[in-house]
């Protein structure tokens, strides 16, 4: 009755389209947050079979569930807490992210009780202003890594940051702030393979700053970073299609209150339609009376207010019975609303509209990788 279709074979093209832009960079696919509500795990594997060069996640949480579930490619986790499980994620060989002195002593701690050589990647702060050592600390922090380099307790294996995509100006001034810490590490003696940047968004707008490795999250699962260029402008196809099935239809007479606080009143007799989706599915309450969701070809507006369970279409006189199919949203190729469309209806962005997706959805996927 509500069905989330995930496209794999989607991501999959998407990967290809972002990889040809990268030029010869590294593509790190991510899919923390649970693969932005696209499944983490199916997404995980779809990608490795399609050839990712890394797979990226938040936390050491996320990267065990996918060595849990046998994927074998290299991951990357940059979100920890003071306890983290350092060693839990040296046995998975789980790549780390690492911004601070205390990580870093404690990841070494970690390599030296488990044996294991740390592969991390160092994170200056460039100007987001979130995690990442500041570059009063970096000095320090690269002096430190020398030693346990040394020490035969880590390898760095990246220097990286993230940009704030505040504007073009900004994220210029991000990226020569970049290339001045790069060079602060190599003089301080630190070698390494990869420097990584730019996500979806400064990998489509600066080629410049690809280097050896892009993280690509947003774009693999066909949408668009931004909100002037759609994602078909990059040839890129939404994975993420939200439908369901209309459960009861009804005539009412004109003047009838709909839906909690009456939002919307009927103008004339009508046929109301009732949708089993609502805000505990992930379709945000404040789209209602402008999100548009289409059945059998045609654009309905969500009138009356989105509930937690339900949201009820004023159709007028159209044909439609209990069992018509309601996308909610999918691609916009396909004359049905798009993540975009919905996300300016509820004031947000996409990456908001399809992370939240869950509820009572039942996922389906096609081009699903079979498990050995
Ligand atoms: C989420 C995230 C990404 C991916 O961003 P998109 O805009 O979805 O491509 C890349 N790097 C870091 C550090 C992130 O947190």
């Amino acid at each position: 009755m509500r069905n989330l279709i995930i496209d794999l074979d989607a991501i999959a093209f998407n990967l290809g389209v972002m990889r040809n832009r990268a030029g010869g960079a590294k593509v790190c696919g991510v899919v923390k947050a649970d693969a932005y509500g696209h499944g983490m795990v199916e997404v995980a594997r779809k990608l490795e079979q399609a050839g990712v060069d890394y797979l990226g996640v938040a936390d050491i949480n996320e990267a065990l569930t996918l060595r849990r579930a046998g994927i074998d490619a290299p991951i990357l986790a940059w979100l920890h807490d003071a306890e983290e499980m350092f060693i839990e994620a040296l046995n998975e060989g789980i790549e780390l992210g690492l911004a601070n002195v205390d990580h870093l002593n404690r990841v070494a701690a970690a390599a030296e009780i488990t044996g294991r050589l740390a592969r991390v990647h160092l994170k200056i702060d460039t100007g987001l202003g979130r995690n990442g050592a500041s570059e009063a600390e970096w000095p320090q922090l690269l002096k430190l890594a020398r030693g346990l380099v040394a020490e035969g307790f880590i390898q760095v294996v990246a220097i990286f940051s993230h940009l704030s995509s505040t504007g073009e100006a900004e994220d210029l001034a991000q990226i020569a702030r970049f290339e001045a810490a790069v060079d602060v590490a190599r003089q301080a003696g630190i070698s390494f393979e990869l420097r990584h940047l730019t996500a979806s968004d400064g990998s489509l707008n600066y080629p410049q700053a690809h280097y050896e490795m892009v993280r690509i999250g947003l774009a693999l699962y066909g949408l668009s970073p931004f909100s002037d260029n759609k994602a078909a402008d990059y040839g890129l196809r939404p994975a993420m299609t939200a439908t369901a099935n209309v459960t009861q239809v009804k005539r009412v007479p004109a003047g009838e209150g709909v839906s909690y606080g009456y939002q919307h009143r009927t103008a004339a007799e009508t046929t109301l339609a009732l949708v089993p989706v609502g805000y505990a599915e992930g379709l945000p309450r404040q789209a209602s009376g402008k999100a548009e969701v289409a059945i059998n070809g045609k654009k309905y507006r969500i009138l009356s207010r989105i509930a937690m369970d339900q949201f009820v279409l004023d159709a007028g006189d159209d044909n439609i019975e209990a069992g018509d199919l309601v996308t909610i949203f999918g691609d916009p190729a396909a004359l049905v609303p798009s993540a975009d469309d919905l996300a300016d209806a509820a004031d947000t962005i996409n990456y908001e509209i399809v992370t939240r997706m869950g509820g009572r959805f039942v996922r389906s996927y096609l081009g699903r990788v079979d498990q050995e």
